[in-house]
């Protein structure tokens, strides 16, 4: 009696990983620390695939265009968008939003959009990197 996942376990061998290694070619002990070692040049990512065409990454925001309307800040079910009043002007942070792009949607100047930008991972919530103003 022969089991015909046999040749496939065999084959499997034999084949590189499906998975792209990224950040790193072996799990690193703590994402964090490794981007925390790649922000001293101690360390290099792994390059990853590139993104999809269509990924849902960190927002984008055109502050010149932007009329200050708080449209985006009414849609948003993730309270991730302030407003800044005295310049009618808003802000993002990245760290709270969930991508689901209903702020993109309803901008009345097309302001906003998702990039292909993914790493976001930070110690700190409130990271520069991870407040989008501009
Ligand atoms: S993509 Fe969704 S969660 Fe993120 S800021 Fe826009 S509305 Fe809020
Ligand atoms: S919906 Fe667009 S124009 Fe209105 S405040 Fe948000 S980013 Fe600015």
């Amino acid at each position: 009696m022969t089991f015909p996942i046999v040749p496939d376990l065999l084959s499997s061998l034999f084949k590189k990983p499906n998975t792209n290694p990224f950040p790193a070619p072996q799990l690193p002990p703590t994402v964090t620390g490794l981007l925390d070692e790649v922000n001293q040049g101690k360390a290099e990512l792994n390059p990853p695939v590139p993104a999809p065409e269509r990924l849902r990454g960190k927002m984008t925001y055109n502050r010149e265009t932007c009329i200050g309307c708080n449209l985006c800040i009414k849609v948003c079910p993730a309270h991730a968008i302030e407003a800044i009043p005295a310049v009618k002007k808003v802000r993002f942070y990245v760290s709270q939003c969930i991508q689901c792009g209903q702020c993109t949607e309803i901008c009345p100047k097309q302001c906003l959009a998702l990039s292909g930008e993914f790493l976001n991972a930070s110690h700190d919530r409130y990271d520069r990197s991870l407040i989008v103003e501009r």
